[in-house]
């Protein structure tokens, strides 16, 4: 398996299968066995680690880690049950089912840093690393110019084990922590710091204050998805893994927000529309947070802008309702908008709008 593959934690599987959970050591869990406990027992033989991610049943001996308990209660191999997770996991879906637990730390306690520590580090690190020609065309192909590419800072994240390193002590010569920090992990060996080479862009998802809280990943070979957290595991080597932000291009001047699903997507169509785009990392995600952004921002009015194939979409239908209903719940006012249905995505639309003036001028 490749490195980049493992981040699974016990929490990404615990919120996707069904167990019967007894009792609760600290961040141990004892649960009823699905293979060797018999049903209504008081104490089952199954105990998992929340925090090692990790589980072992001393009765039929199954242990092993996150990844493999889920591969395990779904029946499929690690490699089939890898694919559904990251693909989950990277569009920030979290499909609830019945297990009570409660962790005994919070993600804050996951050591993640403070927004501003993680703009810090991530400012200078995207300028310690380049953008490659392919990427830049990919960009380009989007619809973006030269200088949005530069202003936006996407850079191509897949670097040499060496320059790795070398990133990593520039940032700390500069007095900068990479503890807490996604996508930065020490190896465990020689306790040297190192970052995830992904293979793909890194895309800085900001907040409303321009700070940039963390990056998403746009992959070349986007076999599982195409999104991915930059972040990495806090198993094995220490590593800190991503929470999910939404992402907001600027404030707007206009008191009009946009709403879309896909960080890229937002910058993209901000660009060419010249207004102000949030842009959810999933369309299940990150509710909360865009309602406080925008009683943060009092916007006059909301415009959702989702991708034109919500209507077949079961999962993106319901979580448009929710996102309506929430907005009417705290009082917004807002509108959805449709388009040519030949053009999935709003960014699509505009660049089609952009390159017909263009045709016709
Ligand atoms: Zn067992």
């Amino acid at each position: 398996m490749r490195r980049e593959l493992i981040d699974i934690t016990m929490e990404d599987v615990l919120d996707r299968v069904r167990l019967t959970v007894l009792k609760q050591r600290g961040n141990e869990l004892n649960c009823l066995c699905p293979y060797c406990d018999e049903p209504h027992r008081r104490e089952g033989h199954l105990y998992i680690n929340v925090v090692k991610d990790t589980f072992i049943c001393h009765k039929c001996g199954r242990q092993g880690n996150a990844l493999q308990l889920y591969a395990l209660l779904t029946g499929q191999d690690t490699k089939e049950a890898y694919k559904e997770l990251a693909q989950e996991i990277s569009s920030g879906l979290r499909r609830l089912h019945h297990i009570q637990y409660k962790l005994q730390y919070t993600s804050q306690q996951k050591n993640i840093a403070t927004p501003e520590e993680r703009n810090k580090v991530y400012r200078e690190f995207l300028k310690l690393l380049e953008l490659s020609e392919e990427h830049k065309q990919d960009l380009l192909r989007r619809g973006l110019s030269e200088i949005a590419i530069r202003v936006k800072g996407y850079k191509t994240l897949f670097v040499g084990k060496e320059k790795r390193l070398e990133i990593c002590r520039t940032l700390q010569e500069k007095g900068l922590s990479l503890e807490g920090i996604p996508g930065f992990f020490k190896h465990k060996s020689t306790w040297e710091w190192d970052f995830i080479p992904y293979r793909g862009y890194a895309i800085p998802v900001r907040n409303l204050n321009g700070q940039i809280v963390g990056l998403q990943v746009r992959m070349d070979e986007p076999a599982f998805s195409k999104y991915r957290w930059f972040s990495s595991a806090n198993s094995g080597d220490v590593g800190t893994p991503a929470e999910a932000n939404l992402h907001v291009t600027s404030r707007p001047d206009d008191g009009v927000v946009y709403v879309t699903e896909g960080v890229l997507k937002a910058d993209i169509a901000s660009y060419l529309l010249g207004k102000t785009f949030i842009g959810l990392p999933g369309v299940g995600s990150c509710h909360k947070q865009l309602v406080e952004v925008l009683k943060q921002i009092q916007p006059k009015l909301i415009v959702l802008a989702f991708d034109m194939d919500y209507r077949e979409k079961k999962e993106v239908a319901f979580n448009l309702e929710k996102i309506k209903k929430m907005l009417a719940e705290n009082g917004f006012k807002f509108k959805q908008i449709t388009w040519d249905r030949e053009f999935k995505g709003i960014d699509d639309y505009l660049l089609h709008l952009k390159q017909t003036q263009k045709r016709s001028a």
